[in-house]
């Protein structure tokens, strides 16, 4: 029997912690540990939302009995490991707090950063991104693969972030329920919720050891982030209107072709020259043919981008905040009278 997310309309609490934890049975008693002596320092109400990805160590009987000790402690199993982006995304469903803070669970960061994260929240972002400025991997298969990310990433998508791999972050409850994960996607959150227009700050946050087990992720991670990023830059770019892209380019190169062929029509009329040998006439066949297709692909794309939008009532515009105007129903009564 499947149990189907509970997905939050209205936060109900101030603060939300997220942890994606997979295999981490030696950290959980000092996460929570030090997560609680943090939070309880802030003084602001919150709930730990554990998302257990499918761990085959004792994780799972070692996060049921946090949640004893600690009623303020949500976990969820998951029936198999479905990967950190799935993980995070059962919390963000989960989450009831105004803010969504992630954290790793092997106490690479330091929940006592959380403190600096909020009050660069209660500045009026809506996603504060940690950013380790003293790392402590390994150089060569870890930091210098992901100081490249960190700048293209920037670079093609134009959230200017140091650290789009630190896993300590906060987000607005539109935000976190507001973006839609996929694959290895939660990296990029920052550059998917991009399209909503969110304010983006970052502060420097501690980087340590990782206090028992290993890490999950090899070099291979590094392919996933490529493909990754282009499908975020491809989304960001021509998610409303692929028409427009794609029939910019056929208008171009459809263009292209049409001039080819009018001037070889002019040619063969004004000279007597043949020209069904050159090579220019296949050039000029070859672009228009290729301009009337990325202009048909484009309608197919504009076309699932429709069944997208109104299959899930997704919008096309996103608001900060709204402040209702009063007396219209009076206004019309009056107007009828
Ligand atoms: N994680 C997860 N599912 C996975 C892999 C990792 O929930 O399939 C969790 C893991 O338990 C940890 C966080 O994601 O809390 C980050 O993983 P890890 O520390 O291995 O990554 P690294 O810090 O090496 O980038
Ligand atoms: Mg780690």
């Amino acid at each position: 029997m499947a149990i189907s997310p509970d997905v939050i309309e209205r936060p109900e609490l101030e603060l939300s912690v997220v942890i994606p934890i997979y295999n981490e049975e030696g950290n959980i008693e000092r996460l929570q540990r030090e997560l609680s002596g943090a939070l309880e320092e802030i003084g602001r109400d919150y709930e730990i939302v554990a998302v257990n990805d499918g761990s085959q160590d004792r994780s799972f009987e070692m996060l049921n009995e946090a949640q004893a000790r600690d009623s303020r402690w949500h976990v969820i199993h998951f029936r198999r490991n479905f990967g950190q982006t799935a993980a995070m995304a059962a919390g963000f469903d989960a989450a009831r707090g105004e803010i969504v803070i992630t954290i790793d669970a092997d106490l690479q960061n330091d929940p006592q950063d959380i403190k600096r994260i909020l009050a660069k929240f209660d500045e009026g972002y809506d996603i504060v991104s940690g950013w380790r400025q003293d790392r402590k991997e390994p150089l060569f298969f870890r930091r210098i693969p992901s100081l490249i990310a960190n700048r293209v990433i920037s670079r093609s998508t134009g959230i200017r972030l140091h650290d789009y791999g630190c896993t300590l972050k906060a987000y607005h409850f539109d935000v976190a329920k507001g973006v839609r994960l996929y694959g290895e996607l939660h990296r990029f959150i920052p550059a998917l919720a991009s399209q909503m227009g969110v304010r983006v700050a970052e502060v420097p946050v501690k980087d340590r050891a990782r206090r028992w087990g290993s890490s999950k992720y090899g070099i291979s991670r590094t392919f996933k982030v490529i493909l990754d990023l282009i499908v975020v830059v491809f989304m960001l770019s021509y998610f409303n209107r692929p028409l427009y892209v794609f029939g910019a380019a056929g208008f171009l190169v459809g263009g292209i072709g049409t001039l080819l062929g009018a001037y070889l029509t002019v040619f063969k009329l004004l000279t007597e020259n043949k020209i069904g040998d050159r090579p220019l006439l296949q050039l000029a066949a070859l672009l228009m043919v290729l301009g009337v297709q990325f202009i048909s692909t484009g309608i197919v794309a504009d076309m699932i981008m429709r069944t997208y939008h109104e299959s899930q009532r997704k919008p096309i515009y996103f608001i900060r905040e709204r402040r209702r105007s009063r007396g219209a129903a009076k206004t019309l009564e009056v107007d009828r009278a």
